[in-house]
């Protein structure tokens, strides 16, 4: 191709590229603005459910107060999803303002290990964090926002807790080199197709849906996570074997840490 037919070419793609991100936009604004009218409803629904339920409205039977309970628990799946779909769109319409720190490998490991182990212990799977240990007298740092890295290290934890089978085992590891720290997410769960592995990371997808429905999540979870990692310059990457388990990894740039000044 001549140079000219070449420049073209790029001009008319660059043009494309611009009105694709330009609808992005609009449909990530569009999102974001329906899902903030859907939550003011639904604060209201919980709102008057919790004064009828207070029997502020006069005295409440065992039969409505049961009523009432049911309709907190579906107001909170759905205002769950809800926010879901908000994080989703504020991140696709780049309004997310990601922090950038040194952050501690072990807090957020310790942490996230506090949050998930009772769901963990409920639900009969073996936890293992041991790798806290090797870290002990090491501090291993990642640069990026600490909340994001936690948000995304629990949305792992919990898929791996919700498809794995009760007796199973979920187990955290790490690697780290000169540049870059990775976290490891291994399961013994149902696992993930290899058709299906490439698609997971879409948003909205669910590999056996009726199984997911049954569950907490319309598909964003893993959507977020690897948006969240790019946007640190990092990735969420998984592998997995259909029957026998997944492993997940979240790498990330590594802090450098400055070397401690010697002892005068
Ligand atoms: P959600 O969990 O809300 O369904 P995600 O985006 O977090 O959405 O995950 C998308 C799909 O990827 C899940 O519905 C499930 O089919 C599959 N998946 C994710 N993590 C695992 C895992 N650890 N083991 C097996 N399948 C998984």
């Amino acid at each position: 191709m001549r140079a000219d037919e070449l420049e073209v070419t790029s001009d008319a793609l660059r043009g494309k590229i611009i009105e694709a991100e330009a609808s992005n936009r609009v449909k990530a604004e569009f999102l974001a603005t329906m899902s903030h009218e859907l939550r003011t409803p639904l604060n209201a629904i919980a709102g008057y459910t919790q004064l009828i339920d207070m029997g502020v409205r006069g005295p409440v039977t065992e039969a409505q107060h049961l009523d009432l309970s049911r309709i907190t628990r579906s107001q909170r799946h759905l205002m769950g999803l809800i926010n879901e779909i908000l994080n989703f769109a504020k991140l696709e319409a780049g309004t997310v303002l990601v922090a950038e720190t040194d952050v501690d490998v072990r807090e957020i490991l310790t942490g996230t290990k506090e949050m998930m182990a009772p769901q963990m212990d409920r639900k009969k799977l073996r936890f293992d964090v041991s790798v806290l240990d090797g870290l002990e007298g090491s501090p291993l740092a990642i640069r990026g926002d600490e909340d994001k890295i936690r948000q995304i290290v629990l949305n792992l934890l919990t898929n791996a807790q919700k498809f794995t089978p009760e007796g199973g085992s979920v187990e955290v590891g790490y690697d780290s080199d000169e540049t870059s720290v990775s976290i490891r997410i291994c399961d013994t769960g149902i696992g993930i197709a290899a058709s299906e592995l490439r698609n997971i990371f879409e948003p909205f997808v669910q590999v056996n849906p009726l199984l997911t429905r049954s569950t907490d999540g319309v598909g964003l979870g893993l959507a977020i996570s690897r948006s969240l990692a790019r946007a640190m310059g990092g990735d969420v990457v998984a592998e997995s074997t259909l029957g026998s388990g997944s492993t997940f990894t979240l790498t990330l740039r590594r802090a450098t840490v400055a070397a401690p000044a010697a002892d005068a």
